[in-house]
């Protein structure tokens, strides 16, 4: 097999999704080259980090984190799109295992019990094939291994787009947008809310919202990027 899966590599060799460079074997779908040039957001490691403030006075969260940092133009946002738009699978479950490496490498979600993606509603995920935050879940698990709650926070509601509102236009644009189905499930557990970028936090925030009357519930956010404040 490995024969036929060589000849089929000269004929049509992979490439990387970000810089187009010919991938070597055991690379999966991201150079390794890109992987170590993407930006890390080496300060969301910490306490009080620019992730955690984003929450302050809105949502009480245990700890959140970020990966990388998105700007317009880097390689982040040509990794984004090719995550959500391009129907590139593979490097959300490559880049949700490096997100694990980094969780578990945090030192403050320890005691997570289970991984939770933001959910996608039923119509975008049907026409997308797939929900990107659990995609990166699936990755997650490779290296920060923990169970994952997929369907039980739903999205009920679709949204217009974000962009063009202010904070507070978001917020009322995100009201009741998801739905938790079965309460008892996520009682006296710790979740991580996993998503693959943060800008204003609008829909962390509408997750929570949706959960914040569950017993014993405690909320951490992982995010594959969060971008600058807007
Ligand atoms: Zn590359």
């Amino acid at each position: 097999m490995k024969y036929i899966s060589d000849f089929f590599g000269l004929l049509f060799p992979r490439k990387c999704c970000i810089c187009g460079a010919t991938l070597v074997e055991f690379e999966k779908s991201i150079c390794s080259g890109c992987l170590l040039d993407l930006p890390l957001a080496d300060t969301a490691k910490n306490k009080n980090n620019n992730v955690e403030q984003r929450f302050f006075g809105r949502i009480p969260i245990e700890a959140a984190t970020a990966m990388l940092n998105f700007k317009h133009g880097n390689k982040v946002q040509t990794l984004l799109h090719q995550i959500k738009y391009a129907g590139n699978e593979e490097a959300a479950i490559t880049m949700g295992r490096q997100l694990g490496i980094w969780i578990t490498q945090c030192g403050r979600f320890d005691d997570v019990d289970i991984l939770v993606p933001v959910p996608l509603h039923r119509s975008k995920e049907r026409k997308r094939g797939y929900n990107q935050s659990m995609l990166l879940c699936k990755g997650i698990i490779q290296t920060f291994q923990r169970p994952i709650s997929n369907g039980n926070l739903i999205r009920i509601k679709k949204t217009d787009s974000q962009t063009n509102k202010n904070r507070e236009e978001r917020l009322n644009n995100m009201e009741g947008v998801f739905c938790l189905l079965d309460e008892k499930a996520f009682e006296n557990k710790h979740i991580l809310l996993v998503d693959d970028v943060i800008t204003t936090g609008a829909t962390t925030e509408a997750c929570y919202m949706a959960m914040e009357k569950v017993e014993g519930l405690k909320i951490s956010i992982a995010s594959l990027a969060v971008a600058g404040y807007i």
